[in-house]
């Protein structure tokens, strides 16, 4: 930009009206400030061409005609939604190549309107996309946030140790599956396991070795249920399964082939009075449910007193009763 051009860009900064220079062109030089709001913001280096919507024919006739005035020539422009603009021209002449100084004429009302209306698009505009930044920020968070709680669900419900289902995973399953039993009237069983001596376990190999245990035994019950069973760590060396539509042969059938793979192990225990391998007691119920609310201390004690009986009448076997009912042990594990 050549020092004369910095010198009408100055001075057309005075003048109210939009005001523009341009080569002979319509290439834009200089814009005064309300030329910058009326044609919009960066207007400076765009051709005349591209602000108004007059056809380029008449639009070259005009910056002829206005190159070669010594005297304002009117003319008229048209803007993008096909409005009038009454403007006037000038060429100036004092350098070379000459340039054109361009004034809208002063339309007071039409204008302040006109500028009030872009500067509202403008407002508009920057408060949809501050919006738009905060509904994506949002929705960010809420993914996030989802996620974690998510996550956080899982480790409540989830021991640590052994990665089975802990205890409240186990309470929250229980009542429905006593529902489901009471509506399709099919039993289902709860077993509680029992690693015997575990005490003299850890005693004998330490505690690290009684952890890595756990997590063998655990993994073994988990392998000889099906997907839709529940195992879960109940506390300590205790295992709970939560075996849906499962009535007294099914029971056995999955008890015999967890007792059989955890006596495949064969982890051995050699300060158990019982066998030199690590082995487990366990205590069935057979829960013929009904529409009562889930009775949930009363399943748990009636597993657990199999449970006694099994460790009483010797360990490395389970014990089968039913609820209701609190019958007399039914099948104690034949072949141990
Ligand atoms: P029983 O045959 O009567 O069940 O005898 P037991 O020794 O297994 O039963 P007791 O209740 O006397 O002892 C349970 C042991 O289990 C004691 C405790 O140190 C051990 N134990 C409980 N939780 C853990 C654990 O997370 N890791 C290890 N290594 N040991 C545990
Ligand atoms: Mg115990
Ligand atoms: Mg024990």
């Amino acid at each position: 930009m050549s020092n004369f051009t910095l010198d009408v860009g100055v001075w057309i900064d005075l003048l109210p009206e939009p005001t523009l220079v341009m080569d002979l062109e319509g290439n834009i030089v200089a814009v005064n400030s309300s030329g910058r709001e009326f044609f919009g913001g960066s207007v400076l280096d765009c051709n005349l061409r591209e602000l108004v919507a007059t056809p380029p024919e008449k639009l070259k006739k005009w910056l002829l005609l206005w190159q070669q005035a010594t005297q304002i020539v009117p003319g008229t422009l048209r803007d993008p939604q096909d409005q009038k603009i009454e403007v006037e021209a000038v060429g100036i002449h004092r350098c070379q190549p000459p340039l054109i100084l361009l004034r809208v004429l002063r339309q007071p009302r039409f204008l302040r309107q006109f500028i009030i209306q872009r500067q509202q698009f403008q407002q508009l505009q920057q408060q949809m996309a501050q919006q738009t930044a905060l509904i994506v920020e949002l929705q960010q968070r809420q993914k996030q946030l989802e996620a974690e709680n998510h996550h956080l669900q899982e480790i409540s419900r989830q021991d640590s140790l052994t990665k089975l289902a802990n205890r409240r995973a186990f309470k929250a399953c229980l009542p429905i599956a006593w529902r489901e039993s009471a509506t399709t009237h099919t039993p289902f069983a709860i077993a509680l396991l029992d690693i015997d001596h575990f005490k003299c376990y850890n005693d004998t190999y330490g505690h690290l070795a009684g952890d890595r245990a756990l997590q063998r035994v655990a993994h073994a019950i988990k392998s000889q249920v099906r997907e839709t069973d529940l195992v879960a760590r109940y506390g300590g060396e205790e295992f709970i399964l939560l075996l849906r539509q499962t009535d007294h042969d099914a029971a056995i059938c999955v008890l015999e082939r967890v007792f059989k793979h955890i006596r495949n192990l064969g982890i051995p225990h050699a300060s158990s009075p019982v066998q030199p391998y690590l082995t487990v007691s366990a205590g069935i119920c057979i829960v013929a449910a009904s529409l009562q609310d889930c009775p949930m201390a009363e399943l748990v004690a009636t597993a657990d007193a199999a449970l006694y009986a099994a460790k009483h009448s010797g360990r490395d076997r389970y014990v089968l009763q039913t609820y209701p009912g609190m019958s007399v042990p039914i099948s104690p594990s034949q072949e141990i």
